[in-house]
């Protein structure tokens, strides 16, 4: 079989790929990678389908680690106004209203290195809660060992949220708190404990090709593909040491969603951050791309979204339909 062919051979999933492969994907003449990536995405899900995820700050702010894009590392002048660990009722009546909204998948984002054990039994609560409304739950909390990623699994939660950012060479660049090894081992005890992974990068951070193919395939030789794969672009935030990055040619977001599909051929791929600055066509060319997933609301953690009202606007222009469930 031709090297072309077995890039784009919908029924092979693999978890050996190489680095090569990678950048060859990520430089192959648009139209080329989006047709091979849309051929792949329907041989696995269903066209013209986007799943809605709504996501909230449960705790904002005064978060220990240097993570050089985030507004909410308590190292850098930000805007954004701290807020501990929201009450459970709270969170309730939020988890309600994204339902109401039409969102399937809830996911909680709190600003931590990892959970300490006073917050760890409220979180373990709020998961129990949501999950009784007949959401799919997820959270991002940080540093998980295997005990606290086995509790998140008996309280109810589906799926667990820890980037991996960027290439483990460029990641010294972006954070020096903790490790890019830090993070593998936590998916490894996100895996073990049977949750469903959520897992992806930003692009945007100054970071190479080479990086980016990084990425791409430390997530694609992942013993499991995560189940979920944000693609985020840099939101540059004012105070944050990334806050004067230069702007990405979009269309190597659009290459980067399209090698994930090609990639991970059974993952949702999650268009995330960054969506305000991208025009109706752009995010047009990544749902062609491959992208089945969105976050939806107003609010992504501390930065903007695209009201609900204009996704749907979108959805309705493309002919695409949201789905009711992840399952
Ligand atoms: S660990 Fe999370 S909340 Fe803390 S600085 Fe890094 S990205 Fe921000």
């Amino acid at each position: 079989m031709s090297k072309e062919n077995i890039l784009s051979e919908p029924s092979v999933i693999r978890h050996d790929w190489l680095i090569d492969e990678v950048i060859h994907l990520l430089t192959r003449p648009l139209f080329d990678v989006i047709f091979s990536a849309q051929g792949i995405h329907r041989a696995h899900f269903k066209a013209n389908q986007v799943q809605l995820s709504t996501l909230l700050n449960i705790k904002t702010g005064t978060c220990s680690e240097d993570c050089g894009y985030c507004s909410q590392s308590a190292r850098f002048k930000t805007s954004i106004e701290s807020q501990p660990l929201m009450a459970l009722k709270e969170v309730v009546a939020a988890a309600k209203e994204a339902k109401a909204k039409g969102a399937t998948r809830f996911c909680m984002g709190a600003a931590w290195r990892s959970p300490k054990r006073q917050d760890f039994d409220k979180v373990l609560e709020i998961v129990k809660s949501v999950k009784s409304l007949g959401l799919e739950t997820c959270m991002t909390l940080g540093l998980l060992d295997l005990e606290q990623a086995e509790q998140l699994k008996v309280a109810g939660l589906d799926y667990y949220n820890h980037n991996l950012d960027t290439s483990a060479a460029y990641y010294k660049q972006i954070t020096s708190t903790h490790t890019y090894q830090d993070r593998l081992d936590t998916l490894a005890n996100v895996r073990d404990a049977h949750l469903k992974v959520c897992c992806g990068g930003i692009f945007g951070m100054g970071e190479s090709l080479e990086d980016r193919a990084a990425l791409l395939q430390t997530l694609a030789n992942l013993p499991i593909h995560p189940d979920s794969v944000p693609i985020n672009k840099l939101i540059p935030i004012a105070g944050t040491p990334l806050a004067k990055s230069e702007k990405p040619d979009p269309f190597d977001m659009v290459r980067c969603i399209a090698a994930a599909r090609i990639l991970m051929p059974t993952s949702y791929i999650r268009l995330s951050a960054g969506r305000t600055e991208m025009s109706d066509e752009l995010q047009a060319l990544c749902f062609l791309a491959g992208a089945n997933s969105i976050f939806y609301g107003e609010k992504l953690l501390t930065t903007d979204n695209p009201g609900v009202e204009q996704d749907m606007k979108l959805f309705k222009r493309l002919g695409i339909e949201t789905m009711s469930t992840t399952d």
